[in-house]
Protein backbone atom coordinates (compact mmCIF):
# COMPACT_ATOMS: atom_id res chain seq x y z
CA UNK A 1 0.00 0.00 0.00
CA UNK A 2 1.27 3.63 -0.88
CA UNK A 3 -0.02 6.85 0.40
CA UNK A 4 0.79 10.04 -1.48
CA UNK A 5 -0.05 13.40 -1.75
CA UNK A 6 -2.01 14.52 -4.71
CA UNK A 7 -0.38 17.09 -6.91
CA UNK A 8 -1.49 19.97 -7.34
CA UNK A 9 0.02 23.71 -7.64
CA UNK A 10 -2.74 25.47 -5.59
CA UNK A 11 -2.78 24.59 -2.22
CA UNK A 12 -5.89 22.34 -2.59
CA UNK A 13 -8.50 22.03 -5.23
CA UNK A 14 -10.61 20.52 -2.49
CA UNK A 15 -11.72 24.08 -0.89
CA UNK A 16 -12.08 25.64 -4.39
CA UNK A 17 -14.52 22.53 -5.83
CA UNK A 18 -16.69 23.39 -2.67
CA UNK A 19 -16.51 27.00 -3.21
CA UNK A 20 -17.26 26.98 -6.80
CA UNK A 21 -19.18 24.79 -7.68
CA UNK A 22 -21.86 24.90 -4.65
CA UNK A 23 -24.60 25.65 -6.87
CA UNK A 24 -24.44 23.22 -9.26
CA UNK A 25 -23.80 19.79 -7.63
CA UNK A 26 -25.53 17.63 -9.64
CA UNK A 27 -23.01 17.99 -12.54
CA UNK A 28 -20.92 15.00 -10.86
CA UNK A 29 -23.09 12.49 -12.58
CA UNK A 30 -22.59 13.68 -15.51
CA UNK A 31 -19.33 13.77 -15.29
CA UNK A 32 -18.60 10.52 -14.15
CA UNK A 33 -20.90 8.78 -16.93
CA UNK A 34 -18.89 10.60 -19.64
CA UNK A 35 -15.96 9.17 -18.01
CA UNK A 36 -17.56 5.98 -17.84
CA UNK A 37 -18.71 6.11 -21.89
CA UNK A 38 -15.63 7.44 -22.68
CA UNK A 39 -13.24 4.38 -21.42
CA UNK A 40 -16.00 2.48 -23.09
CA UNK A 41 -15.54 3.83 -26.31
CA UNK A 42 -12.12 3.70 -25.77
CA UNK A 43 -11.97 0.19 -25.45
CA UNK A 44 -14.46 -0.57 -28.59
CA UNK A 45 -11.94 1.35 -30.74
CA UNK A 46 -9.11 -1.05 -29.32
CA UNK A 47 -10.48 -3.54 -30.43
CA UNK A 48 -11.23 -3.06 -33.59
CA UNK A 49 -7.85 -1.91 -33.86
CA UNK A 50 -6.86 -5.48 -32.95
CA UNK A 51 -4.89 -3.95 -29.24
CA UNK A 52 -7.73 -5.31 -26.81
CA UNK A 53 -7.55 -8.73 -27.46
CA UNK A 54 -10.53 -11.34 -26.74
CA UNK A 55 -13.80 -10.85 -26.06
CA UNK A 56 -15.61 -7.41 -24.51
CA UNK A 57 -18.50 -8.98 -23.09
CA UNK A 58 -21.30 -6.87 -21.59
CA UNK A 59 -20.46 -3.55 -21.53
CA UNK A 60 -23.22 -1.96 -20.10
CA UNK A 61 -22.81 0.56 -17.42
CA UNK A 62 -24.11 -0.09 -13.97
CA UNK A 63 -25.67 2.97 -11.65
CA UNK A 64 -26.25 1.22 -8.32
CA UNK A 65 -27.47 3.35 -5.01
CA UNK A 66 -26.26 1.33 -1.70
CA UNK A 67 -28.99 3.53 0.62
CA UNK A 68 -27.74 1.43 3.55
CA UNK A 69 -24.35 2.26 3.12
CA UNK A 70 -24.75 5.56 1.42
CA UNK A 71 -22.81 4.95 -1.70
CA UNK A 72 -23.68 5.60 -5.10
CA UNK A 73 -21.63 3.02 -7.42
CA UNK A 74 -20.83 4.13 -10.97
CA UNK A 75 -19.46 0.88 -13.07
CA UNK A 76 -17.94 0.22 -16.33
CA UNK A 77 -16.45 -2.26 -17.86
CA UNK A 78 -14.25 -0.08 -20.32
CA UNK A 79 -10.14 0.24 -20.42
CA UNK A 80 -10.11 0.79 -17.05
CA UNK A 81 -5.97 2.00 -15.42
CA UNK A 82 -3.20 1.06 -14.56
CA UNK A 83 -1.70 1.84 -11.56
CA UNK A 84 0.80 4.44 -13.31
CA UNK A 85 -2.24 5.59 -15.01
CA UNK A 86 -3.82 6.30 -12.13
CA UNK A 87 -1.35 8.19 -10.75
CA UNK A 88 -1.01 10.08 -13.89
CA UNK A 89 -4.70 10.86 -14.76
CA UNK A 90 -5.96 11.39 -11.13
CA UNK A 91 -3.26 12.03 -9.11
CA UNK A 92 -1.31 14.82 -10.84
CA UNK A 93 -4.35 16.81 -10.93
CA UNK A 94 -3.23 19.11 -14.01
CA UNK A 95 -4.40 22.92 -11.87
CA UNK A 96 -1.21 24.81 -12.74
CA UNK A 97 -2.35 28.55 -13.44
CA UNK A 98 -5.31 27.84 -11.13
CA UNK A 99 -5.05 30.41 -8.43
CA UNK A 100 -4.68 33.20 -11.11
CA UNK A 101 -7.53 32.08 -13.06
CA UNK A 102 -9.68 32.33 -10.10
CA UNK A 103 -8.72 35.60 -9.58
CA UNK A 104 -9.45 36.85 -12.79
CA UNK A 105 -12.73 35.36 -13.03
CA UNK A 106 -14.08 35.60 -9.27
CA UNK A 107 -18.30 35.15 -9.35
CA UNK A 108 -18.07 35.78 -12.79
CA UNK A 109 -18.14 31.75 -13.65
CA UNK A 110 -20.70 29.03 -12.89
CA UNK A 111 -19.54 25.90 -11.90
CA UNK A 112 -19.71 24.02 -15.38
CA UNK A 113 -17.13 26.44 -16.60
CA UNK A 114 -14.30 25.96 -13.68
CA UNK A 115 -15.02 22.17 -14.03
CA UNK A 116 -14.37 22.62 -18.17
CA UNK A 117 -11.45 24.99 -18.02
CA UNK A 118 -9.30 22.58 -15.63
CA UNK A 119 -10.58 19.00 -16.54
CA UNK A 120 -12.32 18.59 -12.76
CA UNK A 121 -14.69 16.12 -14.08
CA UNK A 122 -13.49 13.52 -12.03
CA UNK A 123 -12.75 15.61 -8.50
CA UNK A 124 -16.31 16.91 -9.01
CA UNK A 125 -16.89 13.93 -7.42
CA UNK A 126 -16.52 15.40 -4.08
CA UNK A 127 -18.57 17.90 -3.94
CA UNK A 128 -21.36 15.61 -3.37
CA UNK A 129 -18.86 12.94 -1.40
CA UNK A 130 -16.86 12.93 1.52
CA UNK A 131 -15.20 9.92 0.27
CA UNK A 132 -14.31 8.48 -3.01
CA UNK A 133 -12.98 4.78 -3.89
CA UNK A 134 -11.82 4.11 -6.84
CA UNK A 135 -11.31 0.04 -7.77
CA UNK A 136 -10.40 -0.03 -11.81
CA UNK A 137 -8.75 -2.94 -13.43
CA UNK A 138 -6.67 -2.20 -16.69
CA UNK A 139 -7.69 -3.83 -20.41
CA UNK A 140 -3.52 -4.29 -20.05
CA UNK A 141 -3.46 -6.30 -16.92
CA UNK A 142 -2.11 -9.28 -17.32
CA UNK A 143 -3.66 -11.00 -14.26
CA UNK A 144 -6.39 -10.14 -12.06
CA UNK A 145 -4.17 -6.92 -10.38
CA UNK A 146 -6.42 -4.12 -10.25
CA UNK A 147 -5.72 -0.74 -8.33
CA UNK A 148 -7.72 0.52 -5.02
CA UNK A 149 -7.70 4.22 -4.78
CA UNK A 150 -9.05 6.10 -1.75
CA UNK A 151 -8.80 9.56 -0.90
CA UNK A 152 -11.20 11.34 1.48
CA UNK A 153 -12.05 14.87 -0.12
CA UNK A 154 -8.21 16.11 1.15
CA UNK A 155 -4.60 15.77 -0.78
CA UNK A 156 -3.51 12.81 0.86
CA UNK A 157 -5.19 9.43 -0.90
CA UNK A 158 -3.88 5.63 -0.35
CA UNK A 159 -3.07 3.36 -3.26
CA UNK A 160 -2.99 -0.02 -2.96
CA UNK A 161 -2.82 -2.93 -5.11
CA UNK A 162 -5.73 -5.17 -5.20
CA UNK A 163 -7.24 -8.76 -7.39
CA UNK A 164 -10.37 -8.23 -9.07
CA UNK A 165 -12.12 -10.68 -11.23
CA UNK A 166 -13.72 -7.89 -13.89
CA UNK A 167 -12.10 -5.48 -16.54
CA UNK A 168 -12.98 -1.97 -15.91
CA UNK A 169 -13.95 0.74 -13.58
CA UNK A 170 -15.86 0.92 -10.09
CA UNK A 171 -16.54 5.14 -8.88
CA UNK A 172 -17.72 4.63 -5.32
CA UNK A 173 -19.18 7.28 -4.12
CA UNK A 174 -19.45 7.63 -0.07
CA UNK A 175 -22.40 10.38 -0.19
CA UNK A 176 -21.92 13.12 1.97
CA UNK A 177 -24.45 13.99 4.61
CA UNK A 178 -25.84 17.42 3.01
CA UNK A 179 -26.32 15.45 -0.09
CA UNK A 180 -28.37 12.56 0.55
CA UNK A 181 -30.58 13.38 -1.77
CA UNK A 182 -28.65 11.48 -4.32
CA UNK A 183 -29.46 8.39 -2.56
CA UNK A 184 -32.97 8.77 -3.67
CA UNK A 185 -33.67 6.52 -6.85
CA UNK A 186 -36.48 9.35 -7.83
CA UNK A 187 -33.40 11.81 -8.16
CA UNK A 188 -30.83 9.50 -9.74
CA UNK A 189 -33.65 8.65 -12.06
CA UNK A 190 -33.81 12.51 -12.94
CA UNK A 191 -30.18 13.20 -13.68
CA UNK A 192 -29.95 10.28 -15.83
CA UNK A 193 -33.05 11.23 -17.59
CA UNK A 194 -31.06 15.07 -18.24
CA UNK A 195 -27.26 13.96 -18.92
CA UNK A 196 -27.65 10.22 -19.57
CA UNK A 197 -29.91 9.79 -22.61
CA UNK A 198 -28.42 8.67 -26.15
CA UNK A 199 -25.57 7.52 -24.90
CA UNK A 200 -23.76 5.11 -26.79
CA UNK A 201 -23.41 2.84 -24.42
CA UNK A 202 -26.35 1.42 -22.44
CA UNK A 203 -26.92 2.45 -18.94
CA UNK A 204 -28.35 0.54 -16.62
CA UNK A 205 -30.03 1.38 -13.21
CA UNK A 206 -31.93 -0.76 -10.94
CA UNK A 207 -34.55 -2.39 -13.04
CA UNK A 208 -34.03 0.20 -15.86
CA UNK A 209 -32.18 0.34 -18.61
CA UNK A 210 -31.45 3.57 -21.65
P1 LIG B 1 -11.31 14.26 -18.57
O1 LIG B 1 -12.43 13.27 -18.69
O2 LIG B 1 -11.68 15.61 -19.11
O3 LIG B 1 -10.00 13.76 -19.13
P2 LIG B 1 -11.59 13.71 -15.79
O4 LIG B 1 -11.16 14.41 -14.55
O5 LIG B 1 -13.04 13.47 -15.92
O6 LIG B 1 -11.04 14.53 -17.02
O7 LIG B 1 -10.82 12.32 -15.86
C1 LIG B 1 -9.40 12.30 -15.85
C2 LIG B 1 -8.84 11.06 -16.49
O8 LIG B 1 -9.00 9.95 -15.63
C3 LIG B 1 -9.52 10.64 -17.79
O9 LIG B 1 -8.98 11.34 -18.91
C4 LIG B 1 -9.18 9.15 -17.85
O10 LIG B 1 -7.87 8.96 -18.34
C5 LIG B 1 -9.20 8.77 -16.38
N1 LIG B 1 -10.49 8.20 -16.01
C6 LIG B 1 -11.49 8.78 -15.32
N2 LIG B 1 -12.55 7.96 -15.19
C7 LIG B 1 -12.22 6.81 -15.82
C8 LIG B 1 -12.89 5.55 -16.05
N3 LIG B 1 -14.13 5.32 -15.59
N4 LIG B 1 -12.22 4.58 -16.72
C9 LIG B 1 -10.95 4.79 -17.17
N5 LIG B 1 -10.28 5.95 -17.01
C10 LIG B 1 -10.90 6.95 -16.35
MG1 LIG C 1 -14.17 13.44 -17.74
Amino acid sequence: MSTGKINVTADNIFPIIKKFLYSDHEIFLRELISNAVDATTKLKQLSRMGEAKGELGDLTIKVEIDEANKQLRIIDRGVGMTAEEVDQYINQVAFSGAEDFLKKYEGKLDGADIIGHFGLGFYSAFMVASKVEIKTRSFKAESNEAVHWICEGNPEFNLEIVEQEDRGTEIILHISEDSEEFLKDSRIGELLDKYAKFMQVPIQFGTREE
